[in-house]
């Protein structure tokens, strides 16, 4: 797919808006993303993965995601790539693997996740990947908003690279505009 089909896809599936949102960070914005949309329909979620496997290396021992965000697409991408898959989560604020799963020198791993703002939970995979002597191959993703800000020392690979204009409500043309504010339920992916 292009990224104009990409673009209008995720749009058909609900995973990006247009309107007048307010995030949580309490900024405005004409769009928003909402990746959860593209996990409701399995069908539509191997659709979707198998676009970005395409562009990721293949030789990857693990696939590992942040919870929760990153769960559903890292599975998917595990199942596309035949390879194992885990999930880490927060233990006392901290990205932490629980559950059993486990991480062993020189596995090969590939870290995914749904949308990358700040990289913050990404970053922490990282470090858990460096602290376990794998071999990290890439860090992907559906959905790139970082603008570019954010450096992970390894290919970062994603389908999308989205650069959402956001506005402080005191100066938000949409605002003016007397457009209806919507205020989307979840978090939205702030990292
Ligand atoms: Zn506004």
């Amino acid at each position: 797919m292009t990224e104009h089909e990409l673009l209008a896809e995720f749009t058909r599936l609900g995973a990006l808006k247009q309107g007048h949102f307010q995030l949580t960070s309490g900024l405005h914005s004409r769009q928003y993303v909402q990746c959860a949309a593209v996990f409701e329909y399995p069908a539509h979620a191997e659709k979707i993965a198998a676009e970005l496997v395409k562009k990721l290396p293949q030789d990857i021992d693990t696939v590992i995601a942040p919870a929760i965000g990153g769960i559903s697409l890292g599975y998917e991408v595990a199942r596309a790539l035949h390879c194992h898959f885990i999930f880490a989560e927060r233990e006392k604020g901290r990205m932490a693997l629980r559950r059993g799963f486990t991480l062993h020198p020189q596995e090969k791993i590939l870290v995914v996740e749904d949308v990358v703002t700040t990289g913050g939970s990404v970053q922490e995979i990282l470090e858990l990947g460096r602290k376990h002597d794998c071999k990290v191959q890439a860090v992907a993703a559906l959905v790139d908003r970082s603008g570019g800000r954010v450096d992970f020392h390894v290919p970062f690979i994603s389908l999308l690279k989205l650069d959402i204009e956001t506005f402080v409500p005191e100066d938000c043309p949409l605002c003016r505009a007397d457009e209806p504010l919507t205020q989307p339920g979840s978090k939205g992916k702030l990292d």
